[in-house]
């Protein structure tokens, strides 16, 4: 049984561990592929390794099966790719998915709150547009005012940018700690699990723009201006 009480920090620390030690051939996937980070694992290994950070003993492989340990990934909002169809399962039913699992509730609510305190997403914009003199987003260079004129003046999201599985309620936001993003570039940050990083969404970004650009034989960032009118 995969025990409970397991957290997308158990999860990281498993992913770091692989990352150093690598997959031992028998514990290697034959089906499934659980993204993190942008990087593959091996689902059921990575619940094994998991379980040894939650308490102290890696789980037996054969005390839970694949199909088990892909079903409990993506019930928690996480990428599973099936390598047989080249197919993507991902849980959709939530508008955030990070706060589908339970143990991540309280802090994205946390994460939530600090992100919608108006007065310190204002002090973070008006910083912003003194610097640069404009309020455009970090990923995509999106600009509210370019696109919607007068009403989109001074509109853009904040995102903290401090990993949600360190949020306790105590810390204080920083302005630094907040990225200033739009609404569609914010959701797609959360939609991984743990969110992506600034760098890492717009580096996607750039990938699969380029990779349109291949595919149409246009320049890269063709797709993007089109997306925004
Ligand atoms: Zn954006
Ligand atoms: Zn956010």
């Amino acid at each position: 049984m995969i025990p409970k009480g397991l957290t997308s920090v158990h999860f990281e620390s498993a992913a770091k561990e692989i990352d150093r030690d690598g997959v031992p051939n028998e514990r290697a996937s034959v089906h499934y592929d659980l993204v993190l980070n942008g990087k593959k694992y091996p689902p059921k290994y990575v619940i094994s390794i998991a379980a040894k950070y939650l308490d102290g003993e890696e789980l037996s492989s054969d005390s839970f099966n694949a199909v088990e340990a892909k079903n409990y990934f993506v019930s928690r909002g996480y990428r599973v790719i099936d390598r047989r169809e080249g197919k993507t399962e991902r849980h959709i039913a939530i508008e955030d998915d990070e706060s589908a699992s339970p143990e991540g509730k309280e802090r994205f609510r946390l994460h939530r709150l600090k992100e919608r305190d108006a007065a310190f997403s204002k002090k973070a914009k008006v910083k912003r547009l003194r610097q640069t003199g404009a309020l455009r987003c970090e990923v995509c260079k999106f600009s509210f005012l370019d696109v919607y004129g007068e009403l989109g003046e001074g509109f853009i999201e904040a995102h903290h940018t401090v990993p949600i599985s360190e949020l306790d309620g105590k810390r204080k936001t920083q302005i630094s700690e907040l990225a200033l993003v739009c609404s569609n570039c914010h959701r797609m940050l959360h939609r991984e699990k743990p969110a992506l990083s600034v760098g890492q969404l717009r580096k996607r970004v750039a990938e699969q723009s380029e990779s349109n650009a291949i595919q149409e034989g246009g320049k890269p960032f063709a797709n993007l201006r089109v997306c925004r009118l």
